[in-house]
């Protein structure tokens, strides 16, 4: 299936196309249209798959139609900072030329710098889990416009032993918002995490 029978918008259908995007993945095919109709989404996925574009082209297509607004209205969780820059990096190619801020917020790093580059603002924030709890205690930024919150590789977040901090940040979270998990894998124990972060959520695997 070509991207543009998934009604997406020309700007980043053109981008698609700059970066070589022929067929959408099958990930892609399956996600992309329930997200973009607002559904809560539990998806099986591996690294590979396409799932980062099948979670950005969505949140990106619906933050351009409301551009005036400039808080932050998605939030990216990723279980390591290497992952955290390659959405990163991935979501400023597919954003390039909206006039979408995308900030990447991560540990280990002066948090000083972060915490200037949240003043500026800022549409989407791409994190790993414990620092972003950091600047929500700070007040570094606040997600009380969020609409948007995706927990990619949740399973490798729970192995990491991030559930507490993940548990904590979800009480910084609007309850009004539309969630998408990613996980390699679906067993008994992410069914167990996931159940408070979900709505009716569509399950995919592929
Ligand atoms: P991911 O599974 O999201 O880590 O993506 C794996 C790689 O596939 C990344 O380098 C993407 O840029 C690339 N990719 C994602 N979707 C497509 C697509 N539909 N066509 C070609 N390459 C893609």
């Amino acid at each position: 299936m070509k991207f543009n029978q998934l009604q997406l918008n020309s700007h980043l259908l053109s981008n698609l196309a700059a970066l070589g995007y022929q067929q959408a993945s099958e990930i892609q095919q399956q996600a992309i249209p329930l997200a973009l109709a607002g559904h809560d989404l539990m998806a099986c996925a591996q690294t590979g798959t396409g799932k980062t574009a099948a979670f950005c082209l969505p949140i990106l297509q619906n933050i351009s139609q409301q551009e005036g607004a400039k808080h932050i209205q998605a939030l990216i969780i990723t279980p390591t900072r290497e992952l955290a820059q390659q959405v990163h990096q991935s979501l400023e190619s597919y954003a390039k030329g909206s006039g979408l801020n995308c900030a990447l917020v991560y540990g280990g790093v002066s948090i000083d710098k972060q915490q200037l580059a949240l003043k500026q603002p800022c549409h989407i924030v791409v994190a790993t889990p414990g620092r972003m709890l950091d600047h929500l205690k700070r007040g570094s930024c606040d997600l009380k416009h969020l609409q948007y919150l995706v927990l990619d590789e949740a399973d490798r977040m729970l192995d990491l032993g991030f559930k507490d901090e993940l548990s904590a940040l979800l009480k910084h979270l609007p309850q009004r918002r539309q969630t998408m998990l990613f996980s390699a894998t679906l067993d008994a124990s992410i069914y167990r995490f996931a159940k408070p972060w979900l709505n009716q959520a569509k399950q995919l695997e592929v």
